[in-house]
């Protein structure tokens, strides 16, 4: 995908997850740095962000991380992260992520993953961020999330040009359809914003 420079990955901190989830970071790193994009991440060095970051790293691949101050002083902080960007809170980290990006993938995690993702979609929504949005639904671990979603859609919480937000994925190297298939979505979304 010649025209994705960056990619911003969401995903989760917990090591005790099944290693099919851990897996689906590897895979997603593998998908981005054979490709040459640069990821942009949470910045933490357990779970698939830890794992992701590992990956990009191995692969000789740039992992640029966004890590609030008090998480770095408790050395959540991935220590070989090809930058490491330490930002005074939550709300900083998260914009900055959206920054100059191009896609965003959103792996399993729990609810700072799940707040990321539908922030990220709330943004879209407001035309505030365009990049093209992809659920990596692993073993089906998001079905939940997407059936509600669907259903504020079916029940006129949106609209359903809004389903087109964001695609879902078997597998990262899904991604690349997914891509293709996405519609384009502009800064002036706001147009239809309001049902
Ligand atoms: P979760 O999906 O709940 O594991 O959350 C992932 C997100 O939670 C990250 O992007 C961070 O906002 C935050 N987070 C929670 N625990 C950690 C950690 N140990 N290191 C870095 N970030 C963390």
């Amino acid at each position: 995908m010649e025209n994705v420079k960056r990619a911003c990955v969401y995903c989760a901190s917990s090591n005790k997850v099944h290693p099919k989830y851990i897996e689906s970071a590897t895979e997603t790193a593998n998908e981005l740095a054979s490709k040459g994009i640069e990821v942009v991440y949470g910045g933490g060095s357990s779970g698939l962000m830890g794992r992701l970051a590992d990956r990009m790293l191995e692969l000789n691949g740039r992992i640029i991380g966004v890590i609030p101050e008090f998480m770095k002083k408790v050395e959540w902080d991935h220590p070989h992260a090809t930058e490491m960007h330490v930002v005074p809170d939550m709300h900083t980290r998260k914009r900055m992520m959206l920054e100059n990006i191009d896609l965003i993938i959103a792996l399993p995690g729990g609810c700072g993953t799940f707040e990321e993702l539908l922030e990220a979609i709330t943004w879209k929504r407001l035309g505030l961020v365009t990049a093209p949005i992809v659920i990596v639904n692993t073993d089906g671990y998001y079905e939940p999330l997407i059936q509600m979603l669907g259903k504020s859609v079916e029940e006129n919480f949106m609209r359903p040009e809004h389903a087109g937000m964001w695609s879902v994925v078997r597998t990262p190297s899904e991604i690349w359809d997914a891509l293709k298939a996405s519609p384009q979505w502009g800064r002036n979304a706001i147009d239809f914003a309001a049902v």
